[in-house]
């Protein structure tokens, strides 16, 4: 359009425009309609505003029931955007400009509408304006499509993940700062070069594959190894999404070469802490056996020949030598579990493993009149030797820290939820003290002097154990009310 400064009479184009006066109107009625067009004229002397078409649909109003004002007006107009409107209309006016303008208008209910409005001013022949011709269109869609892509732009841009995508030739066609400075190469120099010259070894699979794959799945996640120019490989962590708009996948991709290596070194430290704690406590067993052996000779043959004083010495030595024994087999039973590799399909039935324990446990159990009962218990995802060894340390403490006077009572029971067994050794002991709770599953942590023999090794054996099956160990007690041994065992 033509800005206009003509007079009334010369300010339509006609072109070639349908003859009769009734054949113009139903045209016209025609692109009001499918255009859902609102068409307005103010008269300026009187303040008069007529409307037609779609007008007052768009601006949220009942048929009828504008009256028709330049205030009036302005009051549908969004109280922030109502000062812009007069300016420009202002400004049109003065410059007798075409008027064009995107504002939102408030309905009556409160939602708010995006209007695009444009407009002509007419003049009489001494200059003055005597009235402003426009037409209305609803233009919210097209705001909110901007308003969505301004979002995912701005996302795109400040993303510290790199986020590219590619099209179905496997070629970037466009990449975000972040990617950029992953891959090593200019954002512009990503444009137009393909996904396999960067990436390799997806899951093990070649990228051939996995692309495959992808476009069949339409989401995959993984980790890959991302070639950049400058030939430093990347462990890169991956999201795809396959064909979010068509022909277009998108991918985002995170750099965590620092953590796996950082992972890898803790495990490499952790394997090589266990073998060091095996072969330690392996290797002093030997010359321990001897000590142990010609103290309890020593004590055989010159007991009651040396002095009252000598005697107690060789007590001790052969007590400490014991003691020093049992330390360091429990510390090799410790690093045996932690050595061991967990078995992929292994199942035990817990009430096979209870049984076996307590039949281990079985002079014990006798010598101080404890019972052991237990409910219906699963199958569960561990080891069974291992089952048995985590309920014999269980029960060996529950009957070990009894109530003086108190014949043990030990009772196992099961639970569930979507998500775990918990099964619960409870006993009627001397109970923990709260600071204790989760100190006791420490390596050598105890809570009593040698007057109850222990190594504290038990409890952190029972972590290991339950932790290496992707379960939790804690204990809910009163001290003097006995204790509960609470695990956690995924299903
Ligand atoms: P140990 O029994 O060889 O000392 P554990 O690791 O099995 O070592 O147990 C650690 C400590 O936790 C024990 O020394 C004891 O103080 C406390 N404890 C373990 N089980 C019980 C229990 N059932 N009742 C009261 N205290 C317990």
């Amino acid at each position: 359009m033509h800005p206009s400064n003509g007079s009334d009479e010369t300010s339509t184009p006609a072109g070639d425009w349908p003859g009769s006066d009734q054949q113009a109107e139903e045209t016209l009625r025609l692109a009001l309609d499918t255009g859902r067009l609102g068409i307005w004229n103010w008269s300026i002397p009187d303040d008069r505003i007529t409307r037609g078409g779609y007008h007052e649909q768009l601006f949220g109003l009942a048929p009828g029931s504008f009256a028709g004002s330049y205030e009036e007006f302005l009051a549908c107009v969004h109280p922030g955007d109502r000062e812009p409107v007069k300016r420009e209309i202002a400004r049109c006016l003065e410059l007798r400009e075409e008027y064009c303008q995107e504002y939102r208008v408030l309905w009556p209910d409160g939602t708010e509408h995006w209007i695009e409005g444009r407009a002509r001013f007419h003049f009489d022949s001494r200059g003055q304006p005597v009235r402003m011709i426009g037409v209305v269109q609803d233009i919210t869609p097209r705001k909110l499509m901007a308003q969505h892509q301004a979002r995912f732009q701005a996302l795109f841009e400040a993303a510290q993940d790199a986020v590219l995508i590619a099209d179905d030739e496997r070629r970037y066609v466009d990449a975000n700062p972040a990617a950029s400075s992953l891959f090593g190469v200019e954002r512009e120099n990503l444009r137009g070069r393909r996904v396999d010259e960067f990436i390799e070894d997806v899951k093990g699979d070649s990228v051939d594959y996995a692309w495959q794959n992808f476009q069949v799945e339409g989401i995959q996640r993984g980790e890959c190894r991302l070639l950049r120019p400058d030939n430093t490989a990347h462990h890169v962590e991956y999201s795809a999404r396959a064909n979010f708009a068509p022909g277009l996948h998108l991918s985002i991709l995170r750099d965590v070469t620092e953590r796996k290596k950082a992972e890898e070194a803790v495990l490499r430290q952790t394997a090589e802490l266990q073998q060091f704690a095996y072969v330690a406590s392996h290797d002093l067993q030997e010359p321990l056996r001897a000590m142990v052996s010609f103290s309890q000779m020593l004590m055989k043959r010159y007991q009651g020949q040396l002095d009252q004083e000598a005697d107690q010495f060789l007590t001790y030595i052969t007590a400490g030598a014991h003691r020093m024994k049992n330390l360091i087999d429990s510390l090799l039973a410790y690093s045996q579990v932690s050595s061991l590799e967990p078995v992929a399909h292994a199942a035990a039935a817990l009430e096979t493993s209870l049984h076996c324990a307590t039949v281990n446990l079985e002079t014990l159990i006798r010598e101080t009149g404890a019972t052991v009962t237990h409910d219906e218990l699963p199958l569960v995802k561990a080891d069974h030797v291992q089952c048995v060894q985590l309920f014999q340390n269980l029960i060996d403490n529950a009957i070990k820290y009894r109530k003086p006077g108190l014949p043990p009572r030990i009772h196992v029971s099961a639970a569930e939820n979507a998500r775990e067994w918990l099964v619960s050794v409870r006993d009627n002991g001397i109970g923990i003290e709260k600071m204790h709770r989760e100190l006791i599953f420490g390596v050598f942590k105890r809570l009593h002097g040698n007057d109850i023999p222990g190594t504290g090794i038990g409890l952190a054996i029972c972590k290991r154990i339950i932790e290496r099956s992707g379960g939790r160990i804690w204990v809910e007690s009163e001290p003097g009310q006995g204790s509960t041994f609470k695990l956690a065992i995924p299903r």
